[in-house]
C-alpha cells in the first residue's frame, strides 16, 4: 500500500524507493494543525497561514518518520534550474537559498520541499549514497531542472544514471493542466518532436503533460528506473493541496527524503 497513516498524518511512499537505507514520504494534507483553507498539514509559509502552525506541521511530519526537525535542509523554491548539494542542515537563523533541486550524501541532513500542483521528483542513488528532491512546475520542466539535477549528481557525486532511482510524485495531471499560448511555445521549443505527445490539444484549449515530460527528461539522461505515482492533486483534494484545483487559495504539502545511517 503506498499510503501510510501511523497516526493522524497520512503520507505516500514509492515502492521502488522502499529501502532501509533511506526515509522518504510525500505528505498528504491530512493530520496537521491548520484550519481551512490550509487544512490541515500545510507546510507552506507564504500562503497566509500562521507561521507557528506551519512550523508545528513540519515538526509533526518529521517526527512521524523519526527524523529530527533540526536536520532540515530546505530552500526558497523559485522555478529556477539551480541545484544545491548540501553537506549540512539549514539552521532556523539562516535564510533560505533560492533553488529548485537539493541533494545530499549526508545522513544527518533531511531534504524537504513544498508542493501544491508542481511535480515532486525524488531521487536516490543507492550506490553512491545520494538522495535528492526536485521541484518542477512548467517552467522548471521546460528549462530542464531535473536534467540539471542528474548532471549535478554525476559531477558532484560521480553518480552513474543507470544506478539512480527516480520517482515522480502526486501533482497536477494533464487533464487539469491547461496552459496558454506562450507556454505552448516554450514546450514546443524545449521538447521539439516530443512536444506533440506532451500537448493535448482541443478546439478550446491546450493541456500539458508534466509527468511524461519529466519522464522523457530523465530517460534522456539515462535513468532507467522511474516510478510515477499517477495521482492528480486537483482530482484528489481530500489528500492534496492543489493551486489550480482550489483557485490559488490553499496550502502546500511536503516531500521529504533522507539517508539513514
Ligand atoms: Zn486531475
Amino acid at each position: 500500500m503506498p499510503f501510510h497513516q501511523p497516526d493522524a498524518i497520512r503520507y505516500y511512499t514509492f515502492g521502488s524507493l522502499e529501502s532501509e537505507k533511506i526515509k522518504h514520504a510525500i505528505f498528504t494534507r491530512r493530520g496537521g494543525f491548520s484550519p481551512e483553507p490550509w487544512a490541515s498539514l500545510n507546510v507552506g509559509g507564504l500562503r497566509g497561514d500562521d507561521p507557528e502552525r506551519v512550523y508545528l506541521n513540519r515538526v509533526r511530519s518529521f517526527q512521524v518518520l523519526d527524523r529530527k526537525p533540526e536536520s532540515v535542509y530546505d530552500v526558497w523554491q523559485v522555478h529556477s534550474t539551480d541545484v544545491i548539494w548540501t553537506t549540512g542542515s539549514r539552521p532556523a537563523s539562516v535564510r533560505h537559498r533560492k533553488a529548485d533541486a537539493i541533494l545530499t550524501d549526508r545522513p544527518e541532513v533531511t531534504l524537504f520541499m513544498r508542493f501544491g500542483d508542481c511535480v515532486p521528483i525524488l531521487l536516490h542513488d543507492p550506490k553512491r549514497r545520494v538522495v535528492g528532491v526536485v521541484h518542477a512546475g512548467w517552467m522548471g520542466t521546460v528549462n530542464g531542472i531535473v536534467t540539471e539535477t542528474i548532471k549535478t549528481m554525476q559531477s558532484a557525486y560521480r553518480s552513474d544514471p543507470g544506478d539512480i532511482l527516480a520517482a515522480i510524485g502526486p501533482s497536477i495531471a494533464v487533464d487539469h493542466y491547461e496552459i496558454g499560448a506562450e507556454v505552448v511555445g516554450e514546450v514546443e521549443s524545449a521538447f521539439g518532436q516530443d512536444a506533440e505527445d506532451l500537448l493535448v490539444r482541443s478546439a478550446e484549449s491546450t493541456h500539458f503533460d508534466l509527468w511524461r515530460s519529466n519522464e522523457i527528461l530523465l530517460e534522456k539522461m539515462g535513468i532507467r528506473n522511474i516510478e510515477t505515482a499517477g495521482i492528480c492533486t486537483a482530482c484528489n483534494l481530500q489528500d492534496w493541496f492543489s493551486h489550480r484545483g482550489e483557485f490559488g487559495v490553499t496550502g502546500r504539502f511536503g516531500a521529504l527524503i533522507a539517508l539513514e545511517d
